[in-house]
């Protein structure tokens, strides 16, 4: 099989592809604007891995790479709500424009599989928790999961009106190894500039799900080989809820730091856009027969020793506690 991975050189894509490369023919198609070549550069040596460095707003370099392919796993987004919130176009372009592309040469190239990355935030400020995937009406609160929910409109649509089949997933939050952004990858960087305070936005009473990168990928592999709809989609998460103040305990627990004095921000959510509180319903993806090996709590652990061991500055950290001494 030939896959064409569009942010195959992101945290996420990067993980499809290691999963995939083994077996398949796979292109990664990324304009490294937050991935990067170093996690990918371990295939550089298979003849039948190929990357093309080009961003999906080029139509006519993505229709030329993708044709030949059997499956499209369209990754590619900006995965900042912040950044959206602050610069408008940003979400329309990278994720609506950038998914309608994708689509548009998955019609002209004739092909018949397309795995989309979605996101909790279509839901909004859900009133049924765990929400499960037929809740609405879905109102999101931020211009990422408004371009979101657009994407999977586009997504039915060109499924039903040229036989694409489709797997849309709606990812928690992911973490894990190789990740660039998120609430642990900020709070590290925020001790490396200061490991004796650590500024945390919002009350600390967020209450969000985790989930281990390689479950994600292992979820939407399982889901594509046995969800046999035209149009799939379903929630991937683990299905109980992490708060940040648990998040930072764990963190500042594996740093060894001794003192830091955590300063909440305050107010209920952590930026605008932000969705305070969510918890996805994992049943339709348990009914078909799989579900995370960790609960959340274990996930944000096992991504905190990794946030640490991959991103906390240790001659930093020893400057200061010589300064102690
Ligand atoms: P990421 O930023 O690491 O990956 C996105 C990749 O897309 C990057 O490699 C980037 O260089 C590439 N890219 C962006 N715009 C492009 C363009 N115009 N042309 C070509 N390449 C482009 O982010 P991630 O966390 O790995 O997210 C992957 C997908 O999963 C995204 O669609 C994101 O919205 C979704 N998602 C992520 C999470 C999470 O917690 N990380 C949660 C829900 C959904």
């Amino acid at each position: 099989m030939q896959h064409f991975v569009t942010g195959g050189a992101g945290f996420i894509g990067s993980f499809v592809v290691d999963r995939l490369a083994p077996r398949n023919g796979v292109t990664v198609y990324d304009n490294l604007s937050t991935g990067k070549e170093e996690f990918i550069s371990h295939h550089f040596s298979n003849e039948y891995f190929k990357f093309v460095k080009a961003d999906l707003l080029d139509v006519k370099t993505l229709a030329k790479e993708m044709r030949g392919h059997d499956t499209v796993w369209h990754l590619a987004a900006n995965p900042d709500i912040r950044k959206g919130t602050a610069s408008t176009m940003v979400d329309l372009e990278q994720n609506t424009i950038a998914t309608y592309n994708t689509l548009e040469c998955a019609r002209r190239t004739d092909i018949k599989n397309f795995v989309f990355s979605s996101t909790s935030t279509i839901y909004g400020r859900a009133e049924t928790l765990p929400t499960p995937e037929d809740y609405g009406p879905l109102l999101p609160i931020s211009l990422y999961g408004a371009s979101k929910l657009a994407c999977e409109g586009l997504i039915s649509a060109y499924s039903e009106l040229y036989g694409i089949k489709a797997w849309i997933y709606r990812f928690a939050n992911v973490v894990g190894h190789r990740s660039t952004h998120g609430i642990l990858y900020d709070l590290v960087a925020k001790l490396n500039k200061n490991p004796r305070r650590l500024e945390v936005l919002g009350n600390g009473k967020q209450r969000k799900s985790y989930m281990l990168v390689e479950e994600c990928v292992d979820g939407m592999v399982f889901g594509l080989r046995n969800a046999r709809d035209r149009l799939n989609y379903f929630n991937l998460c683990a299905e109980d809820q992490t708060s940040v103040k648990d998040i930072v305990k764990i963190l500042i627990d594996e740093t060894h730091l001794k003192g830091v004095k955590t300063k909440y921000t305050g107010g209920e959510s952590g930026w605008a856009g932000d969705v305070p509180v969510f918890l996805l319903s994992g049943k339709k993806m348990k009914k078909l027969g799989w579900a995370p090996a960790h609960s959340s709590e274990e996930a944000v652990r096992a991504a905190a020793k990794i946030a640490v061991k991959e991103h906390l500055k240790k001659s930093k950290l020893s400057w200061y506690s010589t300064q102690d001494q």
